[in-house]
């Protein structure tokens, strides 16, 4: 998408130096094809009826967005290393917004009202869910202080092998 960063600036980065935005997607003559196979998954990020099968991203549930991808993908990536080594595995709590998109993603496909939408911490239904539950906030303390809480403080750090 056309983003706010100037593209001179883009193409100083090694490796970007002839980064193009492309807005609308294919010119306006193609379509973005999406979620034609989401896995059926844990709250784990476990694949659901395959012993050592993890999935992220829109692959596991109806999210949209990098941030959505990364945090899943985090997740899933430690539980298979968890999951391989005998360990049980971490279940992200809910008073942490990712722990909440995961679970709440996973009840609303239960459900085909559910399955219309696309869950985001960047809008529509998610972020007024994150508002509501007090879990939107700027503040990296404050974020910081209820990961804490929690005994979760640089949980993906942790060396498991
Ligand atoms: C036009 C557009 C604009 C967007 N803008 C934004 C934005 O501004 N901000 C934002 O946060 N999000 C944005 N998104 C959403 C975001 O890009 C996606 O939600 C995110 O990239 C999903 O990441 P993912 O890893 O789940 O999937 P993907 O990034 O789609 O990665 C899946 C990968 O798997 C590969 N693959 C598929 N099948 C196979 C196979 N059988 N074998 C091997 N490899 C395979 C694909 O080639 C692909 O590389 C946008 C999406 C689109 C389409």
């Amino acid at each position: 998408m056309t983003s706010y960063y100037p593209l001179d600036k883009l193409r100083k980065i090694e490796g970007l130096e002839d980064a193009k935005f492309v807005d609308p997607y294919a010119g306006g003559k193609g379509n973005s094809i999406r979620y034609l196979s989401v896995a059926p998954r844990s709250n784990q990020m476990k694949v659901i009826g395959v012993d050592n099968l993890f999935c992220a991203g829109e692959k596991s549930g109806l999210f949209v967005g990098h941030t959505e991808a990364m945090t899943t993908g985090f997740l899933a990536g430690h539980n298979a290393v968890r999951s391989q080594l005998g360990m049980p595995m971490l279940t992200l709590p809910r008073n942490l917004a990712t722990g909440d998109l995961i679970a709440y993603a996973n009840e609303k496909v239960e459900t085909i009202e559910g399955r219309r939408n696309r869950y985001t911490f960047a809008g529509a239904e998610f972020f007024n869910r994150m508002k509501e539950r007090g879990l939107y906030t700027l503040d990296i303390d404050e974020i910081k202080a209820r990961v804490s809480k929690l005994s979760l403080d640089n949980i993906f750090d942790q060396k498991l092998v």
